[in-house]
């Protein structure tokens, strides 16, 4: 396109205030040759008129320098085929600007500080303009609007239901012969509404009727899904009959020959050629999203020797003793152990929650409902009663039949016909000896995707979700801000699989999921991301002729997009793909990029920042700031009026893992003192928004400390840190620190060479 750029400063909100807009502006319309006009109020209706007045008159780039970009975001959108550049004067600049102390004085300079900041951000915004290309979004050549629902119970049906009453078409896949999973068996349900106390009819059977005679649900039951190939919109899936052994044993990824099979195969049938690579029994079928449905198992307890499952008779576990409830075999005086005690006493059992502390208050009441003198006894370390189920809990502290210590159980034996439990350290203070007829133990609910492949998706980076071990086997892509969320675009998950649920949250949480796989499918037809850069027309493109096959851009991509041939070169499949960039930071040919973000844009923006010289005051330190939560942080810190140290210059990152080493070296030959990245938490309570973009940041830039050692400079002038988005307070001293360990080291010795 043949940019007309033009920037505009806003004067208002203190911005003209603090800063010299004349000055400013001679900044953009002299050394950046664009021209540039001043408005009071931007977003003001006279600002909004003068802008678009200027888009009507030709303008098609518009530098707009003001509030952050986070701010004021349908004021300044002038529509898809408009590049747009926000420079955050206000809550990164004037707003960061520090305040002296009290009694102090500012510095002589702090004006001029300012005034450096904003024009090395307007520099920054105009070489952004005009390194920025409209991103055509990617068209996908067929659409499948069919869900597929892995799982027929009641997280799966609802799933289905919902889909179905939205228009959309649904196959249901059900590995037994029966639809209604685990539920089934259930005797009743928890409360769900006022007054909180009364257990409630279990919803699956009549759920199970109304999906049979649902003319837009397909139900195959006795089937398991053999494998999953494609991507959003055209997954391409093969079926087998339930246990069966000839399970197709397919690579992990598909080679050169077997997609040339495919693709031969499919010139004739759209399905004939991924179908000889197969399960013997079965057509392939194409569908547009993935629900994964497939529920939990309950933890193995018979670990717990003193507890004595599988040894003493009646010992069972809560999901063993929910079936005898059921057939109405409750005998009169059962105790429940919510903890294995012993050496660890405080620990809950593996994947207890709060469901199994409420199925303990349940089951305790079946024990009275059944038998008129029924006693029950709930033996916990920690009960767990969340919301409006605190009176569910009342209720059964009020119930004569049902006591409930706090205790450690040291043993369980048999005692004749009967079972004795030893509890130690109870509430009451002394060891109680009971015997009861049976013994019902809280196992967990253990995601399937713990256990087994329940996917079989026929990607580079395997059959299944990838660092399982690292978050407890779920398979959710961040467990805050996006529920749902696999880590494979098109799959999302709900019910047990994706947390321990209610019965009432599985329904919530099937509908979430069936609502993000609508929303996948209508994106993919747009051409556009799902979350959490929903809407973004941008994909990663590849300059294959420069790739030397280095395999880095697929095996780091965290949501498995990218397959490659038996060469190494990179498959890319757009609608895979999240946009997170991690693939553009890995590529150490630097030949992946965005049409509004790659490593020449940024390169330049780095290389726009005025560094000055011999002025141990005026360092320079660029820190990549990822967007989806340092950045909002640090937009926050302004609102406070924190301060932020007048050295550093800010440039948002789609995320940490998107940021490649060649800015850090442009940074430091550029004469630049430091570089610092500022993202996500990763690890056990990683918040990292593309799975571990952060992580992967961390060992690239321990690397360059090791590469910039050899270089004669310290490594420390690089480091990373992490932050969460309710982290506005504490940003600013870690900045600080930062910069004084660089003040100490002095200047880049580099600079000016
Ligand atoms: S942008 Fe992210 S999701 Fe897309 S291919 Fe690259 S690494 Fe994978
Ligand atoms: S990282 Fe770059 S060079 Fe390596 S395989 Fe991917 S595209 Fe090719």
């Amino acid at each position: 396109m043949d940019k007309n750029i033009c920037a505009y400063l806003c004067s208002g909100c203190g911005i003209g205030d603090a800063l010299d807009m004349e000055a400013l502006s001679e900044v953009v319309s002299g050394e950046m040759s664009t021209e540039c006009k001043t408005h009071e109020c931007l977003c003001g209706a006279e600002g909004k008129a003068l802008l678009q007045a200027d888009v009507a008159g030709g303008v098609n780039t518009v530098v707009i320098g003001a509030c952050s970009p986070r701010v004021m975001t349908e004021e300044f959108n002038f529509g898809d085929d408009k590049i747009t550049v926000r420079a955050n004067l206000r809550e990164q600049v004037v707003w960061a600007e520090v305040k002296p102390g009290e009694g102090e004085e500012p510095p002589a300079e702090a004006a001029e500080f300012l005034q450096e900041t904003a024009s090395d951000y307007m520099r920054m915004a105009c070489t952004r303009a005009a390194k920025t290309e409209i991103a055509e979004p990617w068209e996908v050549e067929t659409l499948d609007r069919t869900i597929m629902v892995m799982g027929g119970g009641l997280a799966g049906l609802t799933a289905a239901k919902e889909a179905a009453a939205a228009g959309y078409d649904v196959l249901v896949v059900e590995k037994e012969t029966d639809l209604g999973g685990k539920a089934k068996g259930w005797r009743q349900s928890f409360p769900s509404k006022a007054p909180w106390t009364d257990l409630e009819e279990n919803p699956v059977e009549a759920l199970v009727a109304e999906i049979s005679a649902n003319a837009k649900i397909t139900v195959k039951t006795g089937t398991e899904v053999a494998r999953i190939a494609g991507a959003p919109g055209a997954f391409k899936v093969s079926f087998k009959a339930a246990g069966s052994t000839s399970e197709w044993d397919a690579p992990a990824k598909v080679t050169v020959d077997q997609q040339d099979a495919i693709d031969k195969g499919e010139a004739e049938d759209p399905n004939a050629g991924l179908q000889n690579y197969m399960a013997e029994d079965s057509a392939a079928v194409t569908v547009g999203a993935v629900v994964l449905a497939t529920g939990w198992k309950p933890a193995d307890v018979s670990q717990y020797e003193h507890l004595g499952h599988g040894t003493v008779k009646n010992v069972v576990t809560n999901a063993e003793f929910e079936k005898l409830a059921k057939e109405g075999k409750v005998p009169a005086n059962v105790a429940f152990i919510q903890s294995p005690g012993g050496a660890e006493h405080d620990k809950d059992f593996p994947y207890c929650n709060s469901v199994t502390s409420m199925v303990a208050l349940k089951q305790a009441q079946y024990v009275c409902q059944d038998n008129e003198e029924g006693k029950a006894y709930i033996l916990y370390q920690h009960m767990r009663t969340p919301g409006h189920m605190e009176l569910f809990y009342k209720s059964a502290q009020e119930n004569d039949g049902i006591f409930m210590t706090k205790g450690n159980v040291t043993q369980v034996k048999q005692s004749g016909s009967m079972v004795k439990v030893a509890v130690e350290e109870t509430l009451l203070g002394e060891a109680l000896d009971l015997e009861v007829d049976m013994v019902v133990l809280a196992a967990g609910m253990e995601p399937t995707t713990l256990h087994e492949n329940s996917i079989n998706l026929a990607y580079r980076q395997g059959p299944a979700f990838n660092d399982l071990e690292l978050f407890d086997g779920y398979a959710d892509s961040h467990f805050i801000c996006f529920p749902y969320e696999t880590r494979r675009t098109g799959v999302y998950a709900c019910g047990g699989v994706r947390k321990a649920v209610t019965m009432d949250e599985t329904i919530d949480d099937a509908t979430g999921a069936a609502l993000k796989a609508i929303q996948c499918l209508e994106s993919t037809d747009r051409g556009v991301s799902v979350h959490p850069r929903s809407g973004d027309t941008t994909y990663p493109e590849f300059f294959m002729q420069r790739c030397t096959q280095c395999k880095r851009c697929t095996e780091e991509c965290p949501f498995g997009a990218l397959d490659d041939d038996e060469k190494g070169t990179p498959l890319p499949n757009p609608t895979r793909c999240r946009r997170c960039g991690t693939c553009m930071g890995a590529c150490p040919e630097r030949i992946i990029g965005f049409k509004d973000y790659n490593i020449d844009l940024i390169g330049s923006m780095i290389k726009a920042v005025e560094v000055p010289e011999d002025d141990d005051d005026r360092l320079r330190i660029i820190v990549f700031v990822c967007e989806n939560d340092a950045y909002p942080a640090l937009d926050m810190a302004g609102m406070k009026r924190h301060g932020i140290n007048h050295m550093v210059r800010f440039i948002p990152v789609r995320c940490l893992g998107s940021v490649n080493m060649a800015w850090i070296r442009d940074a430091l030959s550029a004469g630049m003192d430091g570089a610092m990245l500022l993202g996500c938490t990763y690890g056990d309570d990683y918040q990292c928004h593309f799975v571990k973009g952060s992580e992967i940041a961390n060992k690239r830039m321990e690397n360059i400390g090791d590469t910039l050692s050899t270089l004669g400079l310290e490594s420390e002038r690089c480091a990373t840190n992490q932050v969460a988005i309710t982290d506005y307070d504490k940003i600013p001293q870690i900045i600080n620190d930062f910069v004084e360990e660089i003040v100490e080291m002095g200047p880049n010795p580099f600079k000016g060479f």
